[in-house]
């Protein structure tokens, strides 16, 4: 079976006629839980997945970027860095383009790259293929141009990617900036963080308001249970204003609260906050949200204290307030989630975006596949599109192959 190194290495031959600098790679993920989370100042609990996005990369002695993508039918993309602006390029060009601009726009200096990117997560399913993209361009511009990224206090400034959690937060935000300003997708810091900072056998408690970060170790196998994940095949689009109201409704709300962010508003004071709001669907936004990040605070617990049960519950409480509260979730993320809850689930909840994209069920060993079953069964019934589904498990962050 071809892996998608040797399709990125393949497609950079084909295309420069030539060998590449190294290759590196980046992982999609699963949110656990804390969904809408990030550009609320919140919490969330991601996983790494162990499908990746590969680069193939070489430095050009000028500044341009031509890039091809294993995945994507057409020519290379190409572009000068000094051209890159918000629509420039367009397509999916621009996540990587965007890349490279917001490395240069903070502060660091390099000049352009030939690249080849091949990938097996899922594209456009909300496992994040668009921060595996960014992940692993930004990883071989920091390793090849040897950027001067932060480090911890007292150890100098680490070269390269692979040395400290410090230097990949920054990179992270920059892949963040290149997602929102040129590529137009309003999103938060989750996925870029999942796929530059997670570790292997560990979920990330990530904070958005510090960007800190804590592994929770993760081992479902000791616990008799595997993390099911079903991509429904509904399109979602972030840019298609969805994702830009909820996130806008939020910042109407913290306004009206006089706070900084929707996580300033403590648990113990929801009800008040919601007493002082008077649009109905407001208060539902804030109530998913306040609520949200309890439940990652809840699920860590839980995680820590080895109860399987009570984290089942969180993602089943998760899903009910994105259905009802955020009115994010969708038919087909809810159907994927009844099903899945009434084939003896410990619990079920949409993951990502939103509106489409993918479910996640914690399921006992070995039960993954019958519930795809059931899953798939409702769907033909439904008279939808197949849905894909695998078993995750928890895998590293961003890194060179070599
Ligand atoms: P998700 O991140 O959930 O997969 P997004 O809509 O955020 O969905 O990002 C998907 C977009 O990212 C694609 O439409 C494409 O523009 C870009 N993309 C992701 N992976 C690749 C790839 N391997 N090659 C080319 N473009 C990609
Ligand atoms: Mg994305």
């Amino acid at each position: 079976m071809t892996t998608v190194q040797d399709r990125a290495l393949h497609t950079f031959r084909q295309t420069f006629a030539a060998e590449p600098e190294g290759r590196w790679a980046a992982p999609g993920r699963v949110n656990l839980i804390g969904e809408h989370t990030d550009y609320n100042d919140g919490l969330c609990l991601p996983i790494a997945l162990p499908h990746r996005t590969v680069a193939a990369a070489r430095r050009r002695s000028d500044d341009r970027l031509v890039v091809v993508s294993a995945d994507v039918a057409g020519d290379p993309v190409e572009v000068g860095l000094g051209e890159v602006a918000p629509g420039v390029p367009g397509g999916w060009g621009a996540y990587v383009a965007g890349t490279l601009w917001a490395l240069r726009e903070a502060g660091h200096e390099m000049g352009g790259m030939d690249l080849a990117v091949a990938s097996d997560v899922p594209i456009g399913a909300g496992l994040s293929s668009s921060a595996a993209l960014e992940g692993c361009v930004a990883a071989a511009a920091a390793d090849l141009w040897e950027l001067a990224l932060p480090a911890p206090e007292g150890s100098g400034r680490g070269r390269g990617l692979l040395g400290t959690d410090a230097g990949r937060d920054h990179l992270a935000g920059c892949c963040v900036r290149a997602e929102n300003v040129i590529a137009g997708a309003p999103t938060g810091g989750l996925d870029q963080a999942a796929s530059l900072r997670c570790r292997e056998g560990h979920a990330l408690l990530l904070d958005c308001r510090d960007g800190s970060t804590r592994p929770v170790p993760l081992d479902l196998t000791a616990h008799g249970l595997e993390l099911l994940v079903v991509d429904t095949r509904a399109t979602h689009a972030l840019t298609d204003g969805q994702y830009a109201e909820r996130r806008s409704a939020c910042e109407r709300a913290a306004t009206a609260l006089g706070v900084t962010a929707l996580r300033d508003v403590a648990p113990a004071d929801l009800e008040a906050a919601l007493a002082r709001l008077d649009e109905d669907m407001l208060r539902r936004r804030v109530r998913h949200v306040v609520t949200e990040i309890e439940r990652v605070r809840a699920c860590v617990a839980a995680l820590e204290a080895g109860d399987l049960a009570q984290v089942g519950r969180l993602f089943d409480a998760s899903h009910e307030s994105l259905r009802h509260d955020y009115e994010v979730t969708g038919r087909e993320l809810d159907l994927v989630v009844d099903t899945a809850r009434a084939h003896g689930v410990l619990g079920a909840r949409m993951t990502g975006g939103g509106f489409g994209g993918s479910a996640i069920a914690l399921v006992p060993v070995g039960g993954g596949e019958a519930v795809a079953a059931a899953v798939h069964e409702a769907f033909r019934e439904a008279g939808l599109r197949a849905p894909q589904h695998f078993v995750a498990v928890a895998a590293g962050g961003a890194e060179r192959l070599g």
